[in-house]
Order: structure tokens, then C-alpha cells, then sequence
């Protein structure tokens, strides 16, 4: 690493794309460029990236100059642009992070998969499922990894019980609850809540987290939906409240509920067997939060978790993905698969109808 020159912070607006620091690689180190200079960047992925180790983050790239100057100040990254295409013929840059707001990523992430860079892509992976499915294909052709940010899977939480509902613990599963009613804090209600074009609403935002949970879950993928959604003051456009029940191809039944208006609720989730249920309240978090009972025959005891930083789980793996040619924790079909589910309980809440998920896109 070269020395920071303070004084950059005195160029002219206009003159951006000048490094603070010269990043310089070693052969394995993975050298990211953020783009997007989000509240999720700077609160978690940031660190994430960095608790890896030799990890470093060279560049953050946003549509707002002074924004991005500002993210890369505060969080000690050495170039700062509005130009995308300036990040990604860096060739020291060997992958990006996306988390801008939705309807950007399509566009960003075939930039950078054209340029042979490995993304790492926030859900909703696109407004669009066409767009979702040139994403996978592109990234196939482009030979780089494509991994989506469904963090829930990388928890210890939910893993346990994943590997309790596998292990037969519970017997047959006979239902799964989804309750990821939040409030959402002050400084998010931007366009969640009065853009549907960029991707707000709480579908795109919560359910798809649902969805690709429950397929982590019970390794299956919902078939069909039926939906109720509203608009109940915050949201403004764009539903803020959503319950939808899934049928599964074992049979399992499966209920979601999404919200951002829930200032009491506490999140969880249920999965009920033949012999036994999985209770776990506090999980559908960014933190390794929350409780898991097992309730059976013999009566109701705690189970374990790993407490692990969720997010840097998720960047690890996609890091070893890369490493070793393996998959990440949540792939590009997996953020496809998650998206059609969305996309069929939005259809089914906006028509009253029953809707099949057709994974006929599917890739
Ligand atoms: P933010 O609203 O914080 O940021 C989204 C974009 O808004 C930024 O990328 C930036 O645009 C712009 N922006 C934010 N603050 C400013 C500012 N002060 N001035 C100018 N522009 C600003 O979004 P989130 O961090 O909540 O979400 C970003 C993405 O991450 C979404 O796709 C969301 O779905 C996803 N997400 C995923 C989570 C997970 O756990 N997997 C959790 C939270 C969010 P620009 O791109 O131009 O820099």
C-alpha cells in the first residue's frame, strides 16, 4: 500500500477517478470495488470484506459525486468515482459488490461480468426476471462467479435448523411460518417506500428473502402461491405489507408474512413435523441474533447456533467460490428462483388468483 494523500479531498467536483492509495495485489489476495454507496456497504459488507483477511476494497463507485466521496472517506477507500466503467478497467479490481438500488444492478453487474469481474449482487438480483436470467447466462459465458447477497442462509440460525429438518429431527415436515414483519427504521424509507421503479416495496425487499429461506430450508421450490398485499400509510406506490401461502411439491404448506410497518413484532420462524417443532424467534436478522427451541415428545429444549458475522460468512464463500471454482452460498439461480417467487405472490395479490411460479426462465 502507498501512502494516503489528504489532499485530494481539496480537487475540484468535477475531477474524480484519483487514487488515494495505490492498491497493489498480491496474487491471491480478492480486491473488490463497491458499487453503490448504500447503508447495507457501510454498515455491514465493508467489514465483512475485510474481515477476510487479505481481502481490500479498492474503489466505491455511486451516481452521487459528493456521496461518494464522502463513503470513501469515511470508510478509508481509496478511489472514489461516478464513472462504472473507470472501476471496472482497474485491473487490480478482480470483483465487485452491487448494492445500489434495484433496477441498477442488471445494468452494472453485466457491465462488470463483460469485463471479467466476479459479482457478488445484492437481492433482489434485478427488477426483471428476463434480466435476472441474461445475468446467469452472462456470467456463465464470462466464465466469473455470480453470487447473490440472500444472507439468511449463511446464518448459524438458520443452518441448525436446516440441518435439524435434514437430520429427520422432526420427523416428516409437515409446515414452515415465515414472519419477517419489521418496522422499518427512519433512514430507509426512501424509495422502499415511494419508488417502484427502483425496486421498492416490501415483495421485492422481504419476500424474497422468504422465498429463498424456505428453499434453503426444505430444499424445494414453492410451486404455487395465492397472496393478500396492502398499503397501509408508509408505503406510498408500493405495498408495504404482504402475507402469501405457498404450496410445496413434498406438500409442505408454507405461510410468509411481510411488513415494514410492525414496530412490536418479532421475527421468526416456524417448522412443524411429525415429531417434533422448530420454534426460533429474532432470526430473520443481519446479526446472528435470536432463539431456536426444539419442542417433541420429550419436551422443549434449546438448540445451539454458530454466532458467526452472517455477512461475512456470505463474503467468504463467495470468495472461496472463486478461490476454488466452487458455488457461492446463494447463486445467480437461487436469486432467479427467489425473484419468481416475489414475482408470482405480487401477480397473485394483484389478481386474487392462484399463481404457478413457472421456473420455466430458470437457468
Ligand atoms: P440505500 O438507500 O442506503 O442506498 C441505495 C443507494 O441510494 C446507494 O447505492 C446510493 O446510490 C443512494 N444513496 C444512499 N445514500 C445516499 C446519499 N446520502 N446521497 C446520495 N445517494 C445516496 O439502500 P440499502 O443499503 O438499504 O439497499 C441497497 C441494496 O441492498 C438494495 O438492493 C437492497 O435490496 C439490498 N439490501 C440487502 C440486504 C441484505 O441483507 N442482503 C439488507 C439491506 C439492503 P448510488 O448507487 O448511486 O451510490
Amino acid at each position: 500500500m502507498k501512502k494516503i494523500i489528504d489532499s485530494i479531498w481539496n480537487v475540484p467536483v468535477h475531477v474524480w477517478n484519483v487514487p488515494l492509495i495505490m492498491v497493489e495485489n498480491g496474487e491471491n489476495e480478492m480486491n473488490w470495488a463497491l458499487i453503490g454507496a448504500s447503508t447495507i456497504a457501510g454498515q455491514y459488507m465493508i467489514d465483512a470484506i475485510r474481515a477476510q483477511g487479505e481481502s481490500q476494497i479498492g474503489w466505491v463507485v455511486s451516481g452521487n459525486a459528493e456521496h461518494a466521496f464522502a463513503f470513501a472517506k469515511k470508510h478509508d477507500i481509496a478511489m472514489a468515482s461516478t464513472e462504472l466503467g473507470a472501476a471496472l478497467a482497474d485491473s487490480a479490481v478482480n470483483a465487485v459488490y452491487i448494492s445500489s438500488t434495484n433496477e441498477k444492478h442488471f445494468e452494472q453487474a453485466m457491465a462488470a461480468m463483460s469485463a471479467g469481474k466476479h459479482v457478488l449482487c445484492e437481492k433482489p438480483l434485478s427488477t426483471s426476471t428476463a434480466e435476472a436470467g441474461k445475468m446467469i447466462l452472462a456470467a456463465r459465458n464470462s466464465g466469473v462467479v455470480l453470487g447473490v447477497n440472500h444472507h439468511l442462509r449463511c446464518a448459524g440460525s438458520h443452518r441448525a435448523i436446516h440441518d435439524m429438518i435434514s437430520g429427520g429431527r422432526i420427523g416428516r415436515v409437515l409446515s414452515v411460518r415465515v414472519f419477517h414483519a419489521v418496522h422499518l427504521p427512519e433512514h430507509l424509507r426512501g424509495w422502499r417506500l415511494d419508488n417502484p421503479d427502483a425496486g421498492g416495496g416490501v415483495i421485492p425487499d422481504l419476500t424474497v428473502h422468504n422465498a429463498d429461506t424456505v428453499r434453503f430450508l426444505l430444499g424445494e421450490d414453492p410451486q404455487s402461491v395465492t397472496a393478500e398485499m396492502a398499503a397501509t400509510g408508509m408505503g406510498k406506490g408500493v405495498e408495504d405489507s404482504a402475507m402469501s401461502i405457498w404450496t410445496m411439491p413434498s406438500g409442505v404448506m408454507v405461510f410468509s408474512h411481510d411488513s415494514f410497518n410492525h414496530p412490536h413484532a418479532a421475527s421468526g420462524v416456524e417448522v412443524h413435523g411429525t415429531e417434533g417443532s422448530i420454534l426460533a424467534q429474532g432470526i430473520m436478522a443481519q446479526d446472528p441474533l435470536g432463539r431456536i427451541e426444539l419442542v417433541n415428545a420429550d419436551g422443549r429444549s434449546e438448540v445451539p447456533f454458530d454466532k458467526a458475522g452472517i455477512y461475512e460468512t456470505a463474503v467468504r464463500e463467495f470468495e472461496t467460490a472463486v478461490a476454488r471454482g466452487a458455488k457461492p452460498a446463494a447463486t445467480g439461480t437461487d436469486g432467479l428462483k427467489s425473484l419468481l417467487v416475489a414475482e408470482a405472490v405480487r401477480k397473485a395479490a394483484e389478481t386474487g388468483r392462484r399463481q404457478t411460479v413457472n421456473y420455466g426462465v430458470a437457468v
